[in-house]
């Protein structure tokens, strides 16, 4: 497959802004910066931040093992999931592959773009139906999305079949992986040499507890990550945001913490939520939050919110009949849904 030719005309011949930290930026020794119509008063932030965002690539190196080469930053996954959208696909002539029920914005993202959606149903055990994708995608068909662990059914996909996938899917295959720290599944940013048509993305908004500074990451070859450094917003990320995630991935053990207390409080919840009688069903789960089937969704979570607790209705997703998702909280918070829900 030659990737080259899944990137559109006007995004190869496009050359990139080049900003003032672009065309000069050594630290070898102090300089007087007079080129970037900065206010010269120091607060902090009166500078542009650094738009290669080198000392967060440095650290993500080191935390997943992956070249800088091969790292893109955006604001959140949704910006590089838009940026990917821009640089491959034609609007109103490309389409994309989605694999229902998964994360809404992949749809939102294609409308937005002008680009047609193929869907393709997940099979019963919320697993990629492979024969099905292969034969509903066509020369269009520039993107299939996996969500693994998938969004909001908490699984991870099989990997045999997401192999397969990548080998005969004739696009680029994005793998988001949101919720990979939960996992015990490995990520497949080990493989990125072995699959050229391979994106995958992550986030610090869920196991990092960043959802507010927005932070989103994309991996691939160098080829797709200069192509879509090319037409990213100079600046993107910005100074509070690199400030905050430099500070955060410096002490990684406090991360790790949080993910071994999440994973045993959703195993606890589960244990919890099975002595529930109008708990019909508690899917496996690979992340942060659990997908169960209720004897009525709509009456449950209308139950929830009046005793104040909000859960994600998610009954009018397909496979999802009478489902709702728990996303695990604090043990307090944990103990607090098992006890409302024990009084329904
Ligand atoms: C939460 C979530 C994200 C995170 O998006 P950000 O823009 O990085 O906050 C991405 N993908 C999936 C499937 C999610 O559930």
């Amino acid at each position: 497959m030659n990737i080259e030719n899944l990137i559109r005309d006007n995004i190869k011949a496009l050359k990139p802004y080049s900003s003032a930290r672009d065309e000069y930026n050594s630290v070898t020794k102090a300089m007087v910066f007079l080129d970037a119509n900065e206010n010269p008063f120091n607060n902090g932030v009166n500078r542009y931040p650094d738009p290669h965002q080198i000392k967060v690539k440095d650290l993500l190196c080191k935390i997943k093992g992956v070249s800088s080469k091969n790292i893109l930053l955006g604001n959140g996954s949704d910006e590089v999931l838009d940026l990917i959208f821009r640089a491959l696909c034609e609007p109103k002539e490309d389409n994309v592959v989605t694999l229902p029920p998964t994360y809404g914005m992949y749809e939102v993202l294609a409308n937005t773009n002008a680009v047609d959606v193929i869907k393709v149903e997940l099979t019963r055990d919320f697993q990629p139906n492979y024969e099905a994708v292969i034969e509903a995608a066509n020369s269009k068909s520039k993107i299939l999305f996996l969500c693994s662990p998938n969004n909001p059914t908490a699984n991870s996909f099989d990997s045999n079949k997401v192999e397969k996938l990548l080998m005969n899917f004739k696009g680029i295959v994005v793998i988001d992986e949101a919720y990979i720290d939960f996992s015990n599944e490995a990520s497949w940013i080990s493989r990125l040499n072995e699959f050229p048509n391979l994106i995958v993305t992550q986030t610090l908004s869920k196991a990092y507890g960043l959802a507010g500074i927005r932070l989103g990451i994309c991996y691939s070859s160098e080829l797709i990550i200069d192509t879509l450094k090319k037409i990213k917003p100079p600046y993107n990320i910005n100074e509070l945001t690199q400030q905050r995630a430099i500070k955060r991935m410096s002490y990684i053990s406090g991360v790790k913490n949080e993910i071994k207390i999440v994973k045993e409080e959703r195993e606890r919840l589960v244990s919890e939520l099975e002595t529930i009688d109008l708990i019909k069903k508690i899917y496996p789960s690979d992340a942060n939050f659990l997908l169960v089937k209720v004897d009525d969704a709509n009456k449950r979570y209308n139950q929830l919110i009046q005793k104040g607790i909000v859960v994600r209705n998610r009954t009018n997703q397909p496979l999802c009949e009478n489902c709702l998702r728990f996303t695990v909280g604090t043990s307090i918070e944990n103990n607090k849904l098992i006890k409302e829900l024990k009084t329904l």
